[in-house]
């Protein structure tokens, strides 16, 4: 009986209504992208980045392959060389898939690199290309600093 009077007075549709009201003072929580963008949280995770030196532009990895072996799809592929009387190994290439990041961040978490972190996650989330060619990114495109596509319209 119960439930045929609520049937009757429309009371689930009532409810409903109502809660829709209660929300309709508040402002649009929307963004006009691309003339605005959303500020990225702190631990956002966009493309993966290698990073230099702040002052000097040295390499800061260490060629240690760590990244590439905690990558869950096997994504990252590197090598370096080390000159006669250095200690550190040159980064002759870097080849990452983005086309398959799951941005985990897995490789992230796994570079050692003290207090600069050779590879990270940007902020750069603005990655659509024309190609799968073009998602297999070489060590130039990686650094930190590339320019980075805005969409503008
Ligand atoms: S973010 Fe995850 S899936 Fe992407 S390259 Fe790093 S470890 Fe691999
Ligand atoms: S884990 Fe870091 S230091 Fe080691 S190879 Fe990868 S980017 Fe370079």
């Amino acid at each position: 009986m119960i439930a045929f009077l609520r049937k009757i007075f429309l009371v689930d549709l009532l409810k409903g209504l109502w809660l829709t009201l209660t929300y309709t003072p508040e402002p649009a929580f929307t963004f006009q992208y691309p003339r605005e963008r959303r500020p990225t949280a702190p631990r956002f995770r966009g493309l993966l980045r290698l990073q230099v030196e702040p002052g000097t532009g040295a390499q800061v990895c260490i060629v240690c392959d760590q990244c590439a072996k905690a990558c869950p799809d096997d994504l990252i592929s590197l090598g370096g060389h080390r000159e006669p009387g250095q200690k550190l190994k040159a980064l002759d290439y870097f080849d990452f898939n983005l086309s398959r990041c799951s941005f985990c961040g897995l490789c992230s978490e796994a570079c050692p690199t003290k207090p600069i972190k050779a590879l990270i996650m940007s902020e750069d989330y603005e990655l659509g290309v024309y190609s799968r060619q073009e998602q297999i990114l070489r060590i130039d495109e990686m650094y930190d600093g590339v320019k980075i596509e805005q969409y503008t319209h």
